[in-house]
Parts: structure tokens; C-alpha cells; sequence
């Protein structure tokens, strides 16, 4: 996509900023709670020794460190480690007021969830397993510890455990607890998936409309003149052929005519052809196997002399796949992209090409090349017409695959990393048969 990861990253910074002020609004309340019992001491607490003291403390670390992460927020640059590391602590917390609280018995165990929960929603299904798998390990080796008398909850005997509760009811809610961290992760993993592809989708389809948006405008004033180019040559080359048939034979004003003719009849193809683009339109759309054309036009490209220098091509083509659409736009489209995967590779690398079934019945073609990639800044402008970083370029290149595959009702992603290289995908609605 092509400002995806600008995109992602702003949401996550906005999701953070939640989380941040979440957090603070919880240690305020939880401020709150302790200072209501320490200033009415008569009020009955069932809490052991000098839990309140600790809790006191538990609440204002978290105010602190929602003051620190606030003023650190601006400066991140790895903004996911920086959801983990909060999250983390977050654990800990837990475990902490879980301890002060009662330990086994705390009613605050819960808590492992919300902060579950939440760890998912900011770094999604594997975020929330990694969370879920460090709030089991606290939460067991606190259980085990004290079990062993090694550490002792506040205000009860070192036994207390073993003395308490007999180990299979112990065990039982552990296995229990574990049994929830996970069960909680899956879910909510499952669900921020969801609302992660959701997210992707919308914002592909954001970007798709407004570069279909720039290119209409653009384009209709490019169709505009073409047209006014296309009448005069077609005066001219109409001329010349009168001017050959009336002249007597000369062998040196022929030749000089037919370059004029040739290079009138180019120009006119050229026309032709940026202005088929220009409109695409739907074209002669049929219904045709992706396999079939997207391995003919690997197949021509990888035997054209331009590009057989160390550039190996490999494919990997699902078949079965059908979808309707000119043929002859689909493989304008490919050879455009496959044409820069190999200028961005200068004679030396490797270039992928992949036709497979995409979520939401697409069928998808990714190409994908291991060349110099590009930056944030040259990612958003590549789809403009006319764009090119490349001395011969005419930039026009991506905004017909743009424009075409827009015109089909599909959507044109790219996924670029400098110095790793460059995916471009194509989904196309997938058709029956
Ligand atoms: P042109 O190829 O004529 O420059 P395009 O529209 O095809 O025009 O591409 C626009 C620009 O996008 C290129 O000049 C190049 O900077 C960048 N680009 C396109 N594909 C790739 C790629 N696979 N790797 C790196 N840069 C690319
Ligand atoms: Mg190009």
C-alpha cells in the first residue's frame, strides 16, 4: 500500500495515546480508592497489613509513568517496541497489586486480562500471545514462590499457602487462570485481525480513490491533447502522401518522405496508445485464466534481450484462477511492471512473480523485486502521471496500471523497503467459473 505504513503507524500512535491516557485515568481512580480509607480510618478494609501504602505507591508509579511516556511519545521511533515495553510493565503492575492485594486469594487477578485485551487491540494476535504467555509466567512463578514459602504475601505467615489450600486447588486455578490468559488472547487476536484487514482494506481503497481522483483530472487534460495532436498529424501525413504522388521521382525527397511518414505514424500509435490509457475504459474485458496470461507475458519477458542479463525470474502461479478484463490491458499492466521491477534491479537480481487467491474472493498477482526499493517520499508520488526518477522515464508507467486495474474494479498496493525491494500486488475480483 502505498502510505500503509505511514498509515499504520499513525494509528498505533493515536491508539498509544489512548492507552496512555487510559492508564493515567486508572491510576487517578485507583489513587482515588486508597486516599477515601486512609482518610476515614474507620471505614473496614479487608486488605492485610500495609497493603494501601503499597497500593498508594503502585498508583503514583503509574501517574509518573504516564507522565514519562507522554513526554517521550514525540521522540519514538519504533513505535511497536514502545507499545511492548508498556504493555510489559503493564504485567508487572498487575502482578504487583495482584501481590499486595492478597496474592492468591487477590480479586485483582482479573486485571491479566484487561491488560490482555488491550496488549491485542495495540499489537495484535501475536502481541496479545506474548502478553498472555508473560502474565501466565508472573502470575505462576508468584503462585510457586510463595508455595515454597520463598516469598510470603504481606501480612501472612510464610506457609501460608501450603498451609491454606491443598495444592490440587491450587493447581486447578492456575491451570484456570492460564486456561483464560489464553482463551482472552485468541479471541481478542482474532478480532484485532479483523479490524486490521478492515483497516487495510479501507485505507487501500482510500488511496486508490484518490489516485484515480488526480489521474481523472490529469488525464482528461493529456486525452484532451492527444486528440488535437492526433487531427493535425493525420493533415500532415495526408499532405505528404499527395506531395509524393505529384512530385516526379527523387530518389533523396523519398527517402527524406518516408522518415516523415515513418515518424508521423509512430507518433500516431503513440497517441493511440497513451490515449487507450488515458480512457481506459472497460475495454474488450472477457473472461480469461490468470495463469495462463501472467505465465505468456513472464514467459516473453524473461526472452527479451534487454533483460537477460543476471536477472533470474521466478514464478510461482496458482491456477484456476479466472477474472474478466481486456487481456490486453492485463498484459500492458504486467510488462509495465515487471519493465521497472527490472530497471530498479540494473541487470542484477531477482524478480518474483505470484498469482494466488486473495481474502474476499480476489485473485491477486504480486510482483516482487529484490532492487533498491523506495522511500516514504518517493512511495506517495509514484502513482502520479508523469513522475519518474529515471533519466528516460515518462512516469507514466505505474499511473496506467493505476488506471487500468482501477477501471476493472481492482486495487493496486505497493510495499517498498529501501534496500530490500519492492511488491507490487494487483487484486482483481475473482469470476466464477
Ligand atoms: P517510469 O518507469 O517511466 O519512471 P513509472 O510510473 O513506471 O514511470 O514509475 C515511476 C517511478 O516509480 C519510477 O521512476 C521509480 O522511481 C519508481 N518505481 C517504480 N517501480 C519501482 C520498483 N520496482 N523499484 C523501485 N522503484 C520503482
Ligand atoms: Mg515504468
Amino acid at each position: 500500500m502505498v502510505s500503509f505504513r505511514s498509515k499504520a503507524a499513525q494509528d498505533l500512535h493515536r491508539k498509544l495515546k489512548w492507552l496512555i491516557f487510559f492508564r493515567a485515568l486508572f491510576g487517578v481512580v485507583l489513587l482515588g480508592s486508597i486516599l477515601v480509607p486512609i482518610m476515614r480510618p474507620d471505614m473496614e478494609l479487608h486488605l492485610a497489613g500495609r497493603a494501601l501504602d503499597y497500593l498508594l505507591l503502585i498508583s503514583l508509579g503509574i501517574l509518573v509513568l504516564s507522565v514519562v511516556y507522554v513526554i517521550v511519545l514525540p521522540w519514538i521511533g519504533r513505535l511497536m517496541l514502545f507499545a511492548y515495553i508498556q504493555v510489559g510493565i503493564d504485567t508487572f503492575l498487575v502482578t504487583l497489586i495482584i501481590f499486595v492485594t492478597g496474592s492468591f486469594s487477590s480479586i485483582f487477578a482479573f486485571m491479566y486480562l484487561v491488560v490482555i485485551v488491550y496488549a491485542t487491540m495495540v499489537t495484535y494476535r501475536s502481541g496479545g500471545m506474548v502478553i498472555a504467555t508473560l502474565c501466565c509466567i508472573q502470575y505462576g512463578l508468584m503462585i510457586d514462590l510463595e508455595y515454597y514459602g520463598i516469598i510470603h504475601p504481606l501480612g501472612y505467615e510464610a506457609d501460608f499457602l501450603s498451609a491454606g489450600y491443598d495444592w490440587p486447588y491450587i493447581i486447578y486455578k492456575l491451570l484456570l487462570t492460564i486456561v483464560a490468559c489464553y482463551a482472552v488472547a485468541t479471541l481478542s487476536g482474532f478480532l484485532s485481525e479483523q479490524e486490521r484487514s478492515a483497516k487495510r482494506d479501507l485505507w487501500a481503497m482510500e488511496d486508490q480513490m484518490k489516485r484515480m481522483e488526480r489521474l481523472a483530472a490529469v488525464g482528461e487534460m493529456a486525452a484532451g491533447l492527444a486528440h488535437e495532436i492526433k487531427n493535425p498529424l493525420a493533415s500532415l501525413t495526408g499532405s505528404i502522401q499527395m506531395m509524393q504522388d505529384q512530385l516526379d521521382y527523387d530518389p533523396e525527397q523519398e527517402r527524406l518522405m518516408q522518415i516523415v511518414m515513418r515518424e508521423a505514424d509512430r507518433l500516431s500509435t503513440l497517441v493511440t496508445d497513451f490515449l487507450r490509457f488515458a480512457k481506459p475504459g472497460p475495454g474488450n474485458a472477457e473472461v480469461i485464466r490468470l495463469d495462463g496470461v501472467v505465465s505468456e507475458v513472464v514467459g516473453l519477458f524473461a526472452s527479451d534481450p534487454r533483460y537477460q542479463s543476471e536477472i533470474e525470474v521466478k514464478t510461482d502461479l496458482a491456477a484456476g484462477l479466472h477474472v474478466k478484463i481486456d487481456p490486453e490491458h492485463l498484459r500492458q499492466v504486467l510488462w509495465n511492471l515487471l519493465y521497472n521491477a527490472a530497471e530498479a534491479l540494473e541487470d542484477r537480481g531477482e524478480i518474483e512473480v505470484k498469482v494466488y487467491p486473495g481474502r474476499k474472493n480476489h485473485a491477486c498477482i504480486s510482483i516482487t523485486d529484490n532492487g533498491p526499493g523506495m522511500d516514504e517520499q518517493t512511495l506517495s508520488t509514484v502513482f502520479d502521471p508523469f513522475f519518474s526518477t529515471k533519466s528516460g522515464g515518462t512516469g507514466l508507467g505505474l499511473s496506467i496500471v493505476q488506471q487500468v486495474v482501477g477501471a476493472h474494479g481492482g486495487l493496486v498496493d505497493i510495499d517498498s523497503t529501501p534496500d530490500r525491494g519492492t511488491t507490487v500486488t494487483i487484486r482483481l475480483r475473482r469470476h466464477p467459473s
